[in-house]
């Protein structure tokens, strides 16, 4: 089973969510967060390069084009600038889509690469993978997608999504079996949850919701989540206990047996 931990927001407990589900139930974690992927601080694995994640791009051979241009009209991205004399590539524009070297008339481009990030695993009680993106690149889906790659076939996989809903976010979610949606019970919490859970039913998966920093702010994701028919999975309240463990790096589901056992419980329900 598939589970993606996703948010619409950042900093609402989304990875504190995956990673203490995946404890509780000894899944799989994933890190997907390729821009800014923390997860293992929590689980403290050594973690080993295991992947690079490579991009298609253009070399031109200046010997067979006669800069016709059919290449940087073509290329939505603008990733290519034709001049008199030479072409002239802006890898970080290029989304490595191979168009430039179908429409050249002239068969002066063929397909080199260039590396655009890395994936990392390893095991500290459960098993991690973990994808980074390269300092200064533009595109974290072709990571997210190396990245699950190493999605096993069996037993329980949570993959820990980027904030935000997009490219990133429905790379991460496609495939997945069932969507935890973490939120806060603030209006800015309401407004992404909205979006996120939309992006969610668009895909076709199930989801429920996870209320994070229960007891602050208002009833607003209860209500639309009663309206919607959305199942409300869990509701972690504002604890000091909670807080001081997460500032310490430690996953309170593995500290304190309650929690871990309402995960358990939380898998349960959507297994
Ligand atoms: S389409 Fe081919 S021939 Fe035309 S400018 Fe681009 S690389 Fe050169
Ligand atoms: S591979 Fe695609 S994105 Fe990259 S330069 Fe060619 S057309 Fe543009």
């Amino acid at each position: 089973m598939i589970i993606t931990v996703a948010s619409g927001k950042g900093g609402t407990g989304k990875t504190t969510v995956a990673v203490n589900l995946a404890l509780a139930i000894e899944a799989t974690l994933y890190d997907c967060d390729v821009e800014e992927p923390n997860a293992n601080i929590f689980i403290k694995a050594d973690l080993q390069k295991v992947d690079d994640v490579k991009l298609m791009n253009p070399v031109f051979d200046l010997q067979k084009c006669t800069f016709c241009k059919k290449c940087a009209e073509f290329c939505k991205y603008n990733a290519i600038a034709v001049l008199s004399s030479d072409v002239i590539l802006f890898p970080e524009l290029c989304s490595g889509c191979g168009g430039c070297k179908i429409v050249c008339p002239y068969d002066a481009i063929s397909e080199g690469s260039r590396s655009i990030g890395e994936i990392y695993h390893g095991k500290n009680g459960i098993e991690i993978y973990q994808g980074v993106m390269n300092v200064g690149e533009a595109r974290a889906t072709p990571v997210v997608a190396k990245l699950k790659e190493y999605v096993k076939k069996d037993g329980i996989s949570v993959l820990d999504a980027p904030p935000g809903n997009g490219c990133p976010v429905i790379e991460t979610m496609h495939g997945s079996d069932f969507v935890i949606l973490v939120t806060e019970p603030t209006p800015f919490g309401f407004h992404d949850f909205k979006i996120a859970y939309e992006l969610a039913k668009k895909l076709d998966i199930p989801a429920g919701v996870v209320i994070n920093r229960y007891g602050v702010g208002d009833d607003s994701v209860e209500k639309y989540c009663r309206d919607e028919g959305v199942d409300v999975l869990m509701k972690i309240p504002y604890s000091r206990e909670i807080a001081e463990l997460y500032s310490k790096g430690i996953p309170f589901a593995s500290h304190i047996p309650e929690w871990r056992k309402k995960f358990q419980e939380l898998y349960e329900v959507i297994g």
